[in-house]
């Protein structure tokens, strides 16, 4: 259900709530077939994309329907609501993956119940992190966050500290990287939104060159319910979808990139993206 979209916008979905797990698998369908459509379109094979669910903001009954429609790790944004799904949904063995930033008081938390941690951008979260898992004797995956729309927005890396911020890592053992995340600029300007996944990718490609090593697997985290063809066109190894797949939510994006919405206020209701 996606209108015809104008020359070089990007496409304007409604997403359709699921309360089913038949409207799940058709949801999860639907996303999987535009992802296989865009990893043809530029010569990829779809099972190197992963697709995370994001299921932030969704209560606990409509996660079972989905997880029923055979989700196995769930993305979310904040560490409080996570722990709490974690608990809640622990009798059906999901793995969770934190996507959003990270208050270093927090770690201990995501140390004890997440597999992954997509929002990695400074020393201190890493050194947070390790520590906790060393006590634990676990591990776990990360991936290094990119500001790569040059927007005065507080989280990621400036890609000009990458390098440095890299090649810090290896010494947190417990920390597996599995390469680069981004989140793009907030536009419906589609070749503004792609310039944030090639920038990302480039990234990938240079530091690869200077060594091999230094960004783990080299995956690239990126793109979202309305970006994420784009994203997969531009190499995307896991695309992060929420509202394709539980649908559309009400909480506005400024709740969680407020330094991207300068002009909202974090209770605004939902609008269209500047
Ligand atoms: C919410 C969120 C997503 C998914 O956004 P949708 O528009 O629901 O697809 C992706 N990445 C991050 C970091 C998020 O917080």
């Amino acid at each position: 259900m996606t209108k015809q979209p104008d020359a070089d916008e990007l496409p304007i979905h409604d997403f359709p709530t699921a309360t089913s797990v038949a409207e799940f698998t058709r949801n999860i369908a639907d996303v999987r077939a535009n992802i296989a459509r865009a990893a043809a379109r530029v010569g990829r094979p779809p099972a190197d994309i992963q697709l995370l669910p994001v299921s932030k903001t969704v209560p606990e009954e409509r996660v079972r329907l989905a997880i029923a429609a055979g989700c196995t790790q769930l993305g979310e944004n904040k560490v409080q609501e996570a722990k709490r799904k974690s608990e809640t949904l622990a009798d059906l063995g999901v793995e969770w993956s934190m996507i959003g930033h990270l208050q270093t008081n927090k770690a201990r938390d995501v140390a004890a119940f997440a597999s992954e941690f997509q929002a990695l951008d400074s020393l201190r979260a890493a050194a947070a992190l390790d520590r906790r898992l060393q006590a634990a004797g676990r591990s776990l995956d990360v991936y290094v966050q990119v500001n790569t729309s040059a927007e005065p927005q507080k989280y990621g890396l400036p890609p000009e500290e990458l390098e440095a911020f890299l090649r810090e890592l290896p010494q947190y053992t417990s920390l597996r990287v599995r390469g680069l995340m981004t989140l793009a600029i907030f536009t419906s300007d589609t070749p503004r939104v792609r310039t944030c996944f090639t920038l990302l990718r480039t990234l990938r490609d240079r530091m690869r060159e200077l060594d091999p090593g230094l960004v783990g697997d080299g995956g690239l985290s990126m793109g979202m319910s309305g970006d994420y063809e784009v994203a997969i066109e531009e190499g995307a190894t896991c695309v992060r979808v929420g509202q394709a797949v539980f649908g559309a939510r009400q909480v506005p994006d400024s709740h969680y990139w407020p330094e991207a919405f300068p002009q909202e206020t974090a209770g605004a209701p939902p609008g269209p993206r500047p």
